[in-house]
């Protein structure tokens, strides 16, 4: 190729680069290949089909942009593009909807004279620092409208707010909640008369053995066996709602962690001792206390350390390890049990998931409850859990809690 005819490709993809085509790499390849191939035309020929190139080149690009308008407009979800001062450089006729604003007078204003709630411009700073952030806020309108807000950082530098709205979401699940808090709390008093009541005859009829028909014993048992499920059951769904509808943790105490690990196993011993399985703590001192409320952390100690027991074979061992890293004390209690197969291990912190009802020695099966409010305490802590687990080698169960900072 002559070199003025490299000179002037150059020059032509330099211009689309600063226009900002972001095909500019293919469209060099196409022009480069429409050069050679009238490398040996008049020059004048050559520069007219890199030309034509590059107008073809333009029409794809304000089309695909048109497209890409309409499409953000279309969308039932507000978009917000946002520069780096916060303020709005793009935002699509939902997100207008939603903040009760003409069309296209978002523009130019910041995030906080768009929603008037500083909680979205710490979320939008968020954001911008460290790439993303959620949050929910109410609109102060009459229906007190609830946006949920997602804010990521866009690759020019600024951040996308995508909003949605969740009013309806919110209230379907308050009216879940309440009504799973009201049947629990009026199957409740009649449950546990049921079973104590069941609790007596099976004694009874265990006194009067030599009258009572064998079969008749079994049936006995049997109902006191599963009254006390459903007993269980309803008490870990009143949990579940509690926890659930609480929003943030009540009491705040400063916890000693590798504490409430041994005190915990000693709730447990008797449990796991009729298991034939061995408890044990390991404390890596040194532990920073962490701020909580030590009931509910004391129950996810429970909740996992009685699975960790129930899934394991007779003569197991089971051990609670708490040491403080990156920030954070982690717990994990490790079994040798049955393990849980991987499809199951994303979903076994869902309410009333159960990998396999048939995988439990005994009569112990469970409500499929315990993960799911393990879960949400240690969530309401800022903290995290999580599962290792192999089939057939056993599970280890970790949840980590934030050090507070010091004053
Ligand atoms: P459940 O009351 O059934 O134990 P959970 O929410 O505590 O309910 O646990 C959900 C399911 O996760 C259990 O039914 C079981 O299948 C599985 N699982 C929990 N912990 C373990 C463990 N340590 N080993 C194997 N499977 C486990």
């Amino acid at each position: 190729m002559e070199p003025w005819l490299v000179a002037i490709v150059a020059s032509v993809a330099f211009a689309g680069a600063l226009l900002g085509l972001r095909r500019s790499r293919r469209t060099v390849a196409r022009m480069l290949a429409a050069a050679g191939a009238s490398s040996t035309a008049e020059p004048i020929g050559a520069v007219n089909a890199l030309r034509d190139e590059a107008d073809r080149t333009a029409q794809e690009l304000a089309a695909e942009r048109h497209d890409h308008d309409l499409l953000l407009e279309w969308l039932a979800q507000g978009l917000i593009l946002i520069d780096r001062d916060l303020r709005i450089v793009a935002a699509n006729a939902a997100a207008h909807g939603f903040l009760d604003r003409q069309p296209g007078s978002l523009m130019g204003r910041t995030v906080i004279e768009a929603f008037l709630d500083a909680q979205v411009e710490t979320l939008a700073r968020t954001a911008l620092d460290q790439g993303s952030a959620v949050g929910e806020m109410a609109r102060p309108d009459p229906a007190a409208r609830r946006l949920l807000i997602r804010a990521r950082r866009s690759a020019a530098g600024g951040a996308w707010l995508v909003l949605e709205d969740v009013s309806e979401l919110r209230r379907l699940q308050q009216i879940r909640a309440e009504f799973i808090d009201n049947l629990s709390h009026e199957l409740r008093t009649p449950l546990t008369t049921v079973s104590l009541l069941a609790e007596t005859l099976t004694r009874e009829a265990e006194a009067a053995a030599d009258v009572i028909p064998l079969k008749m014993r079994d049936r006995i048992g049997k109902i006191e066996v599963e009254t006390g499920h459903l007993v269980q059951m309803v008490s870990e769904l009143l949990d579940l709602s509690r926890i659930e509808s609480g929003g943030s943790i009540g009491a705040v105490d400063q916890l000693d962690l590798g504490q409430i690990a041994t005190d915990s196993i000693e709730r447990l011993r008797l449990f796991a001792d009729r298991q034939g399985v061995t408890l044990r703590v390991d404390r890596h001192p040194p532990l920073p206390s962490v701020q909580g409320d030590e009931e509910r952390i004391g129950q996810v100690f429970v909740n996992l350390l009685h699975n960790a027991v129930k899934f394991s074979p007779d003569g197991g061992e089971v051990t609670v390890s708490v040491r403080a890293e990156a920030g954070r004390v982690v717990t994990s209690i490790a079994d040798h049990g049955v393990g849980i197969p991987k499809a199951a291990q994303a979903r076994i912190f869902e309410r009333f998931y159960k990998v396999d009802r048939a995988r439990v020695r005994g009569e112990t099966g469970g409500t499929g409850l315990g993960l799911a409010i393990a879960r949400h305490i240690v969530e309401q802590h800022g903290g995290t859990i999580w599962v290792e687990s192999t089939e057939g080698v056993g599970s280890t169960f970790s949840f980590g809690l934030p050090i507070p900072a010091e004053p």
